[in-house]
């Protein structure tokens, strides 16, 4: 929308002034789906702004350095752009550049590295505080709100002694350090399995702890062999029915069911999966279902309890991450432009780049 049709409930003295910090909405979260939801509002013609705390999708660039999807490129695709990688499924790096050329295309106004403090205000004049790197602050003006924060911000964490440790990773990128080390790799799902195959293929003498009687159903069926058939061989060391107590220095010390067992251990790769920033979701004042921590929300729009502002993405389903991915939180935000069409009235149809 043109800064000279923003409504009434705003002082225009002060939108006119900054016009780059008023938009119709405001995302949190420039990962996949924050950009579907800033590219869908866009094509229905209202002014979308996104404000993310690190760079564009972020958490995808911090996937492991050599991740290939386990999803094929087209059910990663978002604004209706093609994705088209040279194998069947596509690497990390092959993701950045998709994203960022889709962002380019749609000229998606992205303030990275800005950390959202609050949200303030209420449907139709919400007041938007951020913090930069350098301790400046933002203020944003927004008629709704959309929070598309993910979840791969927050570790899920053992709570142990020695968990805070430098020795002692909740992120994996790449197998070449750990070399010639030992190195116990913690949970039995998709990110331990990779982890320890690729940690084992470089050289690394790799321990799996999982406290689980086998490798989880949901590693993915031409993973499972591969780390089956490694444990079976010995060639990597795996404990089930386990947990670490305790991270030492140079040990590790292990509870299984032949009792308590002190490893030698260089480095430790807890893959314990993440969680959303649920505090930050209360502090806007969406309500969390009690056990799953899921938002309340309309699950047609996607409005939360607080009129106005939406949630998208994995946050929609709490702490059952695996519910939702990119393949299909990419799709919350038509639901959301849908919704914004009725309560804002047409914005008008545009191909949805910047200013259209
Ligand atoms: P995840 O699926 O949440 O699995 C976490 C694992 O850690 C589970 O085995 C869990 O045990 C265990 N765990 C959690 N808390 C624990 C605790 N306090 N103590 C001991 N163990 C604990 O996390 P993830 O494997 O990182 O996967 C996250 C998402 O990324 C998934 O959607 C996955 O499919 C995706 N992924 C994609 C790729 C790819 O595309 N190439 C690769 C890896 C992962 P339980 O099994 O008992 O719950």
């Amino acid at each position: 929308m043109p800064v000279d049709q923003i409504p009434e409930a705003l002082p225009r003295t002060q939108a006119h002034a900054r016009p780059d910090s008023w938009s119709d909405l405001l995302v949190v979260g420039a990962g996949p789906t924050g950009l579907a939801c800033a590219i869908e509002a866009q094509k229905a013609g209202f002014k979308s702004i996104i404000i993310d705390k690190g760079c564009l999708v972020n958490s995808v660039f911090h996937y492991p350095t050599n991740m290939v999807f386990f999803t094929t490129p087209e059910l990663l695709e978002i604004g209706d752009i093609p994705f088209t990688t040279s194998l069947p499924k596509p690497t990390r790096v092959e993701a950045l550049e998709y994203y960022r050329r889709v962002a380019e295309h749609y000229q998606l106004h992205v303030c990275q590295y800005q950390w959202v403090k609050t949200i303030t205000g209420e449907d139709g004049d919400f007041r938007v505080t951020a913090t930069d790197r350098h301790g400046a602050i933002h203020d944003y003006r927004a008629r709704k709100i959309v929070v598309a924060t993910g979840y791969y911000d927050l570790a899920n964490h053992l709570g142990i002694p020695g968990e805070d440790s430098g020795k002692v990773f909740h992120y994996y990128r790449e197998a070449h350090p750990y070399q010639d080390t030992d190195v116990v790799v913690i949970g039995g799902k998709n990110s331990a399995a990779e982890a320890a195959l690729d940690l084992w293929r470089h050289g690394a003498r790799v321990t799996l702890v999982y406290r689980g009687a086998q490798m989880h159903h949901h590693v993915k069926y031409w993973v499972r062999p591969d780390i089956e058939n490694r444990i079976k061989a010995g060639e990597i060391a795996a404990y089930f029915n386990s947990t670490v107590q305790e991270i030492g220095s140079d040990h590790v010390v292990l509870l299984t069911p032949n009792g308590s067992l002190r490893l030698k251990n260089d480095f430790v790769f807890a893959m314990t999966g993440y969680h959303p920033d649920y505090d930050f979701l209360r502090s806007v004042g969406i309500e969390l279902s009690p056990e799953q921590h899921r938002p309340v929300c309309d699950p047609e729009t996607l409005e939360s309890n607080v009129p106005g502002v939406y949630v998208a993405g994995v946050i929609v389903a709490g702490s059952k991450t695996n519910e939702i991915f990119i393949e299909n939180g990419r799709f919350h935000g038509k639901q959301i432009a849908a919704h914004l069409k009725q309560t804002l009235g047409g914005g008008g149809k545009t191909d949805g780049r910047n200013g259209s």
